[in-house]
């Protein structure tokens, strides 16, 4: 039995083909989110990729911003049910879900059968959320997917002082006219991100393990600051920007087995 979790973000379109809610078969990321054709384009290559076809999908489960508005679903859940579910599945010991997007930060509480506790939520500013980065990646020049390098090369870090995104953008500006090392600014600026992360995470009762998911798990210099900034262990894997659809794809598995039985 296939099942498809699709999780449509912000920024990213993210799709996990599993079968019989155990073995992932397929998973595909198009760079394009709620409100294009990323979603219809990750289903049809996932879809490829595995060799199947949508007659072969027994569920269908939609999540992230834009999951009301995928017609071909059979259902949709939230993204901390679809994140705390993947996470869960990828490695059971985990207690705290921390997960930045393109365009919010959660923190998720779980007890030890990865029930959701308790969670947070940043989803009112852009500073401490992966758009953050981004605008940042956009005015240094560097690659996104280059930050957390630059930022390991850092000696010493800047403290970025400002805590509204468009106010960051001139104070990175001025440093950089200024001929401040560039490693420097970015380790600042992955630093700024994690410390508002931290500072939300505090507000909760956070316990180990630690996971992170998102795609802003996959920046070395945010995992290294928040690790540093909560004193505990960040754990995560390359997949952590797909536990939300893989999340999805295993609840709709689930959902099948209810009825089944
Ligand atoms: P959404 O679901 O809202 O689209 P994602 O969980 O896909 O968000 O995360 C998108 C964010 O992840 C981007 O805004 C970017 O900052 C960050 N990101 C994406 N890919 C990478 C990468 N390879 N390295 C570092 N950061 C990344």
């Amino acid at each position: 039995m296939f099942t498809l979790g699709i999780d449509i973000g912000s920024t990213t379109s993210k799709c996990v083909i599993l079968e019989d809610g155990k073995r992932i078969v397929t998973k595909n990321l198009v760079k394009r989110g709620t409100g294009s054709d990323g979603p219809d384009i990750a289903v049809k290559k996932s879809l490829e990729d595995a060799k199947l076809s949508m007659d072969d999908i027994s569920c269908i489960i939609s999540t992230g911003y834009g999951r009301n508005n995928f017609a071909q679903a059979n259902g949709n859940k939230s993204e901390l049910s679809c994140h705390a579910r993947g996470a869960f599945f990828t490695d059971p010991e985990t207690k705290t879900i921390i997960d930045i997007g393109g365009q919010d930060a959660k923190v998720i509480f779980l007890n030890e059968n990865g029930v959701i506790n308790n969670f947070l939520m940043n989803d009112k500013c852009a500073a401490g959320t992966g758009r953050f980065l981004d605008v940042m990646s956009g005015i240094l020049n560097v690659d996104i997917n280059d930050l957390g390098d630059y930022a390991l090369k850092s000696m010493h870090p800047i403290t970025i002082s400002s805590t509204c995104t468009v106010f960051a953008e001139s104070e990175v500006i001025s440093q950089l006219s200024k001929g401040v090392d560039i490693h420097d600014l970015v380790a600042g600026i992955c630093q700024s991100v994690a410390s508002r992360t931290a500072n939300l995470a505090k507000r909760g009762k956070i316990s180990s393990k630690i996971y992170m998911s998102g795609g802003v798990a996959l920046n070395k210099g945010v995992r290294k600051a928040l690790s540093q900034e909560l004193n505990d262990e960040i754990n995560f894997n390359p997949d952590a920007q797909f536990m939300g659809a893989l999340g999805a794809s295993l609840l709709a598995y689930e959902s099948l087995k209810k009825n089944l039985n």
